[in-house]
């Protein structure tokens, strides 16, 4: 049974987003044998919350790493942190679900904080490959470095593939899409959300078994979908997260306010109160 404390708010917020086509998002689309479509790539990052304890998924992607690469940014990721209610002062935990652009830009707005990823991440990321055009086009030099910054710090946790960071929120390493791609469950009053982070880009891409474009092992990939699939049979899941798919927002409860259309909650804040704050 677990205490009021153990169940979380999740807030799926979008700062971003883009018009591309399936055949630029899908590796090898032309296996399928269907005509190339277009399709937007949203782009996210997830809040969790109860009263005692605030953990940020990821920290979205930068100005100069979105304006650089053609991304539309929605509204400035910072805003919408204290929008939400997530003030780098009270230095909430900081889950990086892998390392690229998109996911680990805007660290440095969370200086205190505790960050935590996968050691397969860190050290690839440090690693002779990184450098690699298939690999280093998805990162930034200035965001790896700071990573190492809050490493030396002493603000780095590195995790092998189970780490639960609080009671109710467990990260798992999975890999695939990048060496230490991590997704993040998350206990809340709706049940058990699973944020798939880049192990899901696209619904479609899970449930089509469809590989994405950028995939560091393919055989890592299609063993992600595998554990996502036996965790929702065994029932373990409730509700699926994905990391880029247009169709996620509308999947679950709108938020209310001026970031209305670009937020989405599931379960309640407060069990005790039943409102949000
Ligand atoms: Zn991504």
């Amino acid at each position: 049974m677990h205490q009021v404390s153990d169940h979380y708010q999740v807030t799926i917020v979008k700062y971003g987003t883009r018009a591309t086509a399936k055949s630029d998002v899908y590796l090898n689309y032309q296996l399928y044998h269907e005509d190339d479509a277009p399709i937007d790539m949203d782009y996210f990052f997830w809040i969790v919350r109860n009263e005692e304890r605030t953990i940020v998924v990821d920290t979205g992607f930068s100005k100069h790493g979105g304006e650089i690469r053609g991304r539309t940014l929605l509204a400035e990721v910072p805003e919408l942190f204290e929008h939400f209610g997530v003030h780098p002062s009270d230095a909430p935990d900081v889950v990086l679900t892998h390392a690229h652009y998109d996911h680990a830009g805007n660290l440095n707005y969370f200086p205190l904080s505790r960050v935590f990823m996968a050691e397969e991440e860190f050290s690839f990321w440090s690693g002779r490959h990184a450098h690699r055009a298939m690999f280093h086009h998805s990162v930034e030099d200035e965001e790896l470095a700071y990573i190492d910054q809050v490493s030396r710090e002493g603000r780095l946790t590195l995790i092998r593939k189970e780490f639960q960071i609080a009671p109710g929120v467990q990260i798992l390493v999975v890999g695939g899409h990048t060496p230490g791609q991590c997704v993040v469950k998350v206990d809340t009053s709706e049940g058990v959300v699973l944020l798939a982070s880049d192990a899901i880009h696209y619904y479609e891409e899970y449930e089509r078994d469809m590989l994405f474009m950028s995939v560091a092992d393919l055989v890592a990939m299609y063993e992600g979908f595998d554990q996502i699939r036996e965790m929702e049979s065994a029932g373990s899941i409730a509700h699926l997260v994905s990391g880029h798919d247009p169709d996620t927002l509308r999947r679950f409860t709108p938020a209310i306010g001026k970031f209305a259309d670009l937020a989405a909650t599931i379960g309640v804040f407060s069990a005790a109160s039943g409102t949000g704050p």
